[in-house]
């Protein structure tokens, strides 16, 4: 794991072993220049502790890049819990808890919301003891899930996709197919469906393919067959990593925008993607709604229009990407990486 630590040009890692649930925890904090670290807890149970301090890392940079192209005074930050295989949920309680404490021991070194694993009522666990904790409950006074608020900076960012690549923003008529109908895959459909798309969806869970078609009466594409599925619009809303050597090749869409955390499997792949003409929307942008909407309500006492209007900034921040990706000659992966640097580095010169 030292080479993972020496290669990376994050702030901090901090670990710690949860003896009672076997849990290795680690927070990474890629960046406080643009403010306190901040970015999801995820629970999961990984092959080996590096994989998960890996995606902890990878998250982290991912979050201080959200942060700076929303213009959102905040660091990248990212908690995994790594739990043992067959994880007994009935100690779930007990871990959130120590979690929260050693969170308070850390002096605010970081903030979090729920993320893959964890919900809203772990949260209200980890607040027992810490409180720089968003997405609670709404009766213990938060804004509950972000899902919702995260798909609708995705309808936006697919409408700023469609223009940029088919000169209108209007996705009447446009097939659009969601991969993992969740709770932002399925916030988003219901968008897509009043917008007047043709949707179809694709979920690997068997009750939720059929709780979606009873609500909805969608058609269904089998989870192995999404790739070479044809449509305007793949938006990947399930798992990272779907966009690699062997998916690549076999898509057959102009456009790929979806919520998914680290679609790209590596980054190169944004490359790959651009040479075959696909117009893909960088995750850690499209997806940015929760994190705008969580921090601004909850944090800063937002309202939630004045919240909802920055989040359809999301659409904006994307068409400059883009219109610097044409302009530049570069991916778009690679573009807003740019912008990010740019943006966190300005702002770590003025502070030096
Ligand atoms: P979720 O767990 O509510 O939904 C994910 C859905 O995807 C589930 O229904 C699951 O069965 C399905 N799924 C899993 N693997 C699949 C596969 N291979 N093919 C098809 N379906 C599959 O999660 P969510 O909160 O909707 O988040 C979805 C993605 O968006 C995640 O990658 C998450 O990290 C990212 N994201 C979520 C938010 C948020 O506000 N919830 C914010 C930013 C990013």
């Amino acid at each position: 794991m030292d080479k993972l630590i020496q290669d990376w040009d994050g702030e901090y890692v901090v670990c710690r072993f949860d003896h009672e649930t076997k849990t290795m925890m680690f927070i990474a904090i890629h960046s406080t220049a643009l403010g306190v670290g901040t970015g999801g807890t995820r629970l999961k149970t990984y092959s080996h502790p590096r994989e998960a301090l890996r995606d902890a890392m990878r998250l982290a940079e991912g979050m201080t890049y959200k942060f700076a192209l929303i213009d959102v005074p905040r660091g990248g930050g990212k908690a995994v819990l790594s739990v043992p295989d067959g994880f007994d949920p009935a100690r779930r309680e007990r871990l959130m808890l120590r979690f929260g404490r050693w969170l308070a021991d850390l002096n605010g070194l970081f903030e979090t919301g729920p993320d893959l694993g964890t919900s809203s009522a772990d949260m209200a666990l980890i607040a027992r003891h810490y409180s720089g904790v968003f997405g609670l409950p709404a009766d213990a006074g938060g804004a509950g899930s972000p899902g919702p608020e995260t798909a609708l900076g995705v309808f936006c960012g697919i409408q700023a996709s469609c223009e940029h690549h088919f000169g209108t923003p209007d996705l009447d008529g446009r097939r659009v197919l969601v991969q993992g109908a969740g709770s932002v895959g399925e916030s988003l459909i219901h968008r897509l469906l009043e917008a007047g798309c043709d949707v179809k969806f694709s979920d690997t869970d068997p009750e939720r393919v059929e709780e979606i078609r009873q609500k909805l009466d969608l058609p269904f594409v089998e989870p192995e067959a999404v790739y070479s599925e044809a449509c305007d619009v793949f938006s990947p809303c399930a798992t990272g990593g779907i966009l690699n050597a062997e998916t690549i090749p076999q898509l057959a869409c102009p456009i790929v925008a979806g919520a998914a955390n680290n679609q790209l499997d590596r980054l190169e792949h944004g490359e790959a993607l651009h040479k075959r003409g696909i117009l893909y929307a960088p995750d850690y942008v499209i997806n940015a709604g929760g994190a705008i909407f969580l921090p601004a309500v909850e944090g800063s006492g937002w309202s939630v229009d004045k919240a909802r209007e920055r989040i359809r900034g999301i659409g904006d921040t994307l068409r400059e990407i883009f219109s610097r990706s044409k302009q530049m000659g570069i991916s778009p992966a690679r573009a807003a990486e740019q912008l990010a640097k740019e943006k966190v580095g300005a702002r770590r010169n003025d502070v030096n």
